[in-house]
């Protein structure tokens, strides 16, 4: 079976894992620092403030706008879940704004529609790695004191007007889940250029603690501890940093040959009237997903994954829309109809690093034949 995704995992990283066992200082310390600083570099940002997850960095980002009960967040329905619950951590209302058909993000005319006095935020997903257009949506919300956070969980290595994806963020949550580029097990960073969010989201990842335990080890027994306010436990540790430093050090690379074998599957799908993702003309992708359209006229979706599941490839259904699943029942939320074309008729195509050439081959022929099949069933 091909599968749609396997990350790049080799014995560099299961050294420098065992490299951190060995040290014995396994919790978060000098590695977590270490890739902090490095990530944060990569992507442009002052700051890097690494946490457990990229859900968990979301949630850090709304509350540390003092967001809660009564404000509104917009985002997009077209998302991963994580991004609506993290603001329903908060008690805040998600509320969803339609994408666009081309790149599956928010664009400052999605969103205008449904901004009111109690929009506080806007949470912009850069979906499957496809930047969004994120200055025209400051343009449209920094005038209203609306802060635009960058839900940047599939995005590194994109870029956008030429720097990298979260340059000029004003906060921006990332995720080293095995499903993105560079993993770390679970893992994530919020990155930001404020120094003084910087500081108070290491404190909020770590119960709230004046002096991180990692000091306090270093300092010796005479540093104690405040609890400064209620937060959370949402530390990475150095083992999992440990193996995002080497897996960072392969960023390029990666990038470089998503893109090439993208660049070769829209070279194969030329003439078949399947559209694929692209660039959008402000930036590029990292092509973390590979999505397609379906033609029209195509079967249902479903149909057309079990047919290429007969042939050996593992293909996926496209982005979820979270309005529509039961987490969601009841919540109250403008027609979406563009969120409900993508999430039913895309799907996410395999695309990795090793993947080879003949592989890709097989993909294009299991996806001709699948789509030829039922057409002609559909005929008969
Ligand atoms: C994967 C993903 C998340 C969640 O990331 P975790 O690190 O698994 O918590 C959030 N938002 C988007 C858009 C994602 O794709």
């Amino acid at each position: 079976m091909i599968p749609v995704m396997r990350p790049l995992l080799g014995e560099e990283e299961a050294l420098a894992a065992a490299e951190a066992v060995r040290s014995g200082w396994v919790a978060q310390g000098p590695r977590v620092r270490q890739f902090e600083e490095e990530f944060a570099a990569s992507v442009g940002a002052q700051h890097g403030v690494a946490v457990s997850s990229c859900t968990t960095g979301l949630h850090l980002a709304v509350h540390l706008l003092g967001i809660g009960p009564g404000d509104e967040v917009v985002v997009p329905s077209l998302s991963f879940i994580a991004t609506a619950n993290a603001v329903r951590y908060t008690g805040a209302t998600p509320v969803f704004a339609d994408v666009e058909a081309s790149t599956g993000n928010l664009s400052a005319s999605t969103v205008e529609p449904v901004l009111t006095d109690r929009t506080r935020a806007v949470m912009v997903v850069h979906q499957a790695g496809v930047p969004a257009d994120v200055d025209a949506l400051k343009a449209l919300c920094e005038p209203r004191g609306i802060v635009v956070i960058e839900d940047a969980a599939c995005a590194v290595g994109s870029t956008y007007q030429g720097k990298p994806v979260g340059t000029n963020a004003l906060l921006a949550a990332w995720s080293f889940h095995p499903r993105k580029l560079l993993t770390t097990g679970e893992g994530g960073m919020v990155t930001t250029d404020d120094a003084d969010w910087a500081v108070r989201l290491k404190r909020l990842r770590e119960h709230g603690m004046s002096v991180s335990a990692a000091d306090r080890h270093n300092g010796g027994s005479a540093v104690i501890e405040q609890y400064l306010e209620t937060a959370f436990n949402y530390r990475m540790t150095d083992i999992q940093a440990a193996v995002g430093l080497v897996q960072l050090s392969k960023l390029d690379a990666i990038i470089a040959r998503r893109r090439e074998l993208a660049a070769r599957y829209h070279e194969l799908l030329e003439g078949t009237g399947v559209t694929a993702v692209r660039d959008p003309e402000y930036g590029t992708t990292n092509y973390q997903s590979f999505w397609i359209w379906l033609p029209e006229g195509a079967p249902d979706r479903q149909e057309v994954l079990a047919g290429l599941a007969e042939r050996g490839v593992s293909a996926r259904r496209g982005i979820m829309a979270s309005h529509l699943e039961p987490a969601y029942e009841g919540h109250p939320s403008a027609p979406l109809p563009v969120t409900e074309a993508f999430t039913a008729r895309t799907l996410i195509l395999p695309l990795f690093h090793d993947m080879t050439e003949s592989e890709q081959d097989q993909v294009m022929s299991a996806l001709s034949e699948t789509l030829h099949t039922v057409q002609m069933t559909v005929r008969v």
